[in-house]
Parts: C-alpha cells; structure tokens; sequence
C-alpha cells in the first residue's frame, strides 16, 4: 500500500494514466471500524485504484473536547488497510489540507446547516463541506463512498457535488451495524461495555417507529420510540421523522421509504447518530 503524507507525494501517486480516470476515493476521520471496511471494498469492486484519506479535521468539530477525545488508532487503521488492498492512503497534515488562502474557504450550504445536525453543531456542515471540497479537488476521484449512517452528510456532500464536482458519481452506502443493532462508529470505542448495552436501544426505538409506519400518527409513533430510550441513562438530542429528501421535520408520513427517522443522543457523555428510512 503506498502511503502519500504530501500534496505532491499523492500527486506523484496519482499520475499514472492507466488509473487516473478510475480512482474510487473513501474519506474518513480514521479510527476504522468494519463500516469504513465495507466503504473500501465496495470501491475497490468498482475501480482500478482505491484512495482512502485519514484526517480528522477541526473545522467540523464544534467542540473542542470532542475533537481533542477523538480516538486515533493509526497503526491499527494501516493494518487494516492493508487487509483489503487499499491502494493508496492519504494521510495529510492541516497544513496540506488548509494551506493559507484555503483555510477559510466557504461552501453554500442551501440551509441544510439549519436543521438537526447542522442546527445541534453550529459549523459541522460548513467544516464538512470545506474538507471535501479540498479532498476531492485534491484526488479527482472519479466516484466517492460514503456511508448512510451519517444521513444529513450525504446529503450535504450531495449539495457539494451538485455545485462543484458533477463528473464525480457518488455511492452512499448501507449503515454497518454491531449484532446488538448499534450503528458501528469510531465513537463507540469511547463508551464501556455497559454503554454499549445502552446505546443498543438506540436500533430498538427506531424499529418501533418503524414497525408503527402508517398504522397510527407519527408523533405517537415517536413517543413509542421514545418511551424505550426513556428507560436508561440517554439524553435525547433530537429524534424525529423528516420527509428523506428536504429534511423537512414530517407533519403525516410520506409514502413508504421517503421518510428518515433521525436521532442523535448522548450516552456516557458520547453523542451517537443514527437513523432509519421509513
Ligand atoms: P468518519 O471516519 O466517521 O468520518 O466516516 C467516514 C465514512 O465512513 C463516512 O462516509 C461515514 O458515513 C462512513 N461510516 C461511518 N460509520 C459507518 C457505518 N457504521 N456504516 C457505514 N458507513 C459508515
């Protein structure tokens, strides 16, 4: 696996004709986990050449704690990478990412950055959109991977793509989750085994609201939900149905699959997301 830690290490890289128009590109914050895994080999089946990015960038973090507690398990992630032939890891400073002139570059957002995640995380979105941006332009990938579970995202990038990167086709893919039903998520290395138990619930009042699709109103269905998160130690960040495609908070039910049940919680001080299409 060849490793680029410079712009001009990964260019070099990258210049081989024979790949260049057939490069699947995976970004992620590292600390890898079987849902990064799956992201990788979906690419590695589509492309020649298979780029998978490690930077865990600030400027999506809104809170500082939260990003100085993010795990980082490099050695491990090589490891990993190596087991399903990634071809090529990125694994830039800030420097090669937000070299001045760049650091504060700015994405029109359309107001997605106003509703659920992007309202809870003042300038989530905004640092999202930028290191995309800056990736993409970077590794002109010709399709990118990235996964459902960060619902909101995939249609922030969406939005990015539209406006900047049309000749890039975009995979979003299925949520991986642990047998108990948890979300798998570079954050669950932070809670002990008991929170894990808890944050298992998290899958259970989703299905409840979704096993309840069309059969009575949706905000009963939501308090049925939410009656299971409300036997253990979670704070509710929010957890409401939205129309898939405008995130929208959802008055009646959409018809079948266009619905999404977004949540975000807290469980032993670790904020989790998820969701489920309806
Ligand atoms: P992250 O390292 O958290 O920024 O995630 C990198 C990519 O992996 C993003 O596209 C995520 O949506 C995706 N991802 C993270 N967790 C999962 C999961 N459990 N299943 C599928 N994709 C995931």
């Amino acid at each position: 696996m060849l490793i680029a830690k410079t712009n001009k290490e990964l260019k070099k890289f990258l210049e081989n004709p024979e790949i260049n128009q057939k490069i699947g590109f995976v970004p992620t914050m590292g600390a890898l986990h079987l849902g990064h895994l799956k992201l990788i080999e979906k690419s590695k089946k589509e492309n020649l050449f298979t780029v998978v990015s490690i930077f865990v960038n600030p400027k999506q973090f809104n809170n500082k704690e939260d990003f100085n507690k993010y795990p980082i398990t490099i050695n491990e992630d090589i490891e990993l990478l190596k087991s399903v032939n990634c071809n090529l890891l990125y694994m830039p400073s800030y420097e090669e990412i937000y070299p001045s002139g760049l650091e504060n570059i700015n994405i029109p957002l359309h107001d997605l950055d106003k509703v659920y995640e992007g309202e809870k995380r003042p300038g989530h979105f905004a640092g999202v959109a930028a290191v995309v941006h800056r990736l993409f332009s970077l590794v002109e990938p010709h399709k990118a991977f990235f996964g459902l579970k960060d619902f909101q995202q995939c249609i922030v990038i969406k939005n990015l793509r539209d406006q900047y990167f049309k000749n890039i086709k975009l995979k979003f893919c299925p949520t991986i989750r642990e047998k108990c039903g948890l979300a798998m998520s570079s954050r669950n290395k932070r809670l002990s085994k008991e929170g894990l138990k808890i944050a298992s619930n998290i899958y259970k009042a989703m299905k409840e609201v979704k096993s309840n699709f069309n059969k009575i109103e949706i905000n009963t269905a939501l308090s049925e939900g939410l009656k299971i998160l409300k036997q253990y130690p979670i704070e509710i960040d929010y957890f409401s149905v939205a129309n898939k495609h405008s995130l929208k908070p959802n008055k009646q039910w959409m018809p079948v699959r266009n619905n999404v049940l977004l949540v975000a919680v807290i469980v032993e001080d670790v904020r989790l997301i998820d969701n489920i299409v309806i």
